[in-house]
């Protein structure tokens, strides 16, 4: 017999395509960025509309020590309280539903979280927290955050918040990240700091104050992992908390 090496299982949620082709479609990325950091992943597939959302999702909650919220479209305006802004993108109900009973499961169990682009929009609306709908035209003088380049790019620098989880990461105030979104976190939700901000003050990244891990990122860690080993430092951190899960 070998040694076994039980590797935390991470759930790492997916996308699902209700339109045109009916199917469910998840980055490789983030599988490999959660198993290089050491983690097992399960991806965790909505019930579609087969079964009940937030059972399926309080249930595979039960069986994980962390989740991943991944990256995608827009979120329905009418779940933060706001009427559809004209630049509004593509919108999935179904992958709404589902990634905000997790999100709300992964709170009430304070289960490690980390939550990349729309995952983090996500877990701010969640708690509560609202969205700009569209950054170039809702906030003045913002620089471009929907950058035309490949996804290991990082093309902006973010200004990292002292004493945050985010800065013990990465153990300086500055540290350049890739921009795929065009929405924003605004404002944080009750209970969540900021943790970094872009020079033009979009927030870009929050943390949950007094969990053990809960951190939502507006870059993607994943993409640049493997170029900038650095990059994969956010998830090991996030492991390491799911580690201490019982
Ligand atoms: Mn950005």
């Amino acid at each position: 017999m070998g040694v076994f090496v039980v590797r935390p299982v991470i759930l790492i949620s997916t996308d699902c395509d209700i339109e045109s082709s009916d199917s469910l479609k998840l980055q490789a990325d983030y599988v490999r960025a959660v198993y290089m950091a050491g983690g097992l992943p399960l991806v965790a597939v909505p019930p579609m509309e087969c079964g009940d959302a937030s059972e399926a999702a309080a249930e595979l909650c039960s069986l994980a020590r962390g989740l991943v919220l991944t990256g995608g479209s827009d979120i329905l305006p009418c779940l933060f309280g706001e009427e559809p802004h004209p630049k509004l993108g593509a919108v999935n109900p179904i992958r709404d539903q589902f990634e905000l009973a997790l999100a709300r499961a992964a709170m009430q169990a304070d289960l490690p979280t980390l939550a990349i682009c729309r995952g983090m929009q996500l877990l701010n609306v969640a708690a509560g927290g609202g969205l700009v709908q569209d950054i170039e035209s809702c906030v003045p003088g913002a620089h471009a955050h929907r950058v035309a380049a490949p996804r290991w790019l990082p093309t902006h620098s973010v200004s990292v918040v002292q004493g945050s989880i985010l800065r013990r990461v990465f153990g300086r105030d500055s540290i350049m990240v890739n921009s795929f979104h065009h929405q924003a976190v605004h404002p944080a939700a009750p209970g969540f700091e900021v943790a970094a901000r872009a020079g033009d003050g979009i927030v870009e990244a929050i943390e949950k104050v007094g969990s053990r891990f809960m951190v939502g990122v507006q870059w993607h860690p994943e993409a640049l992992a493997g170029r900038y080993p650095e990059a994969l430092d956010l998830f090991r951190e996030f492991l390491i908390a799911a580690q201490g899960v019982c």
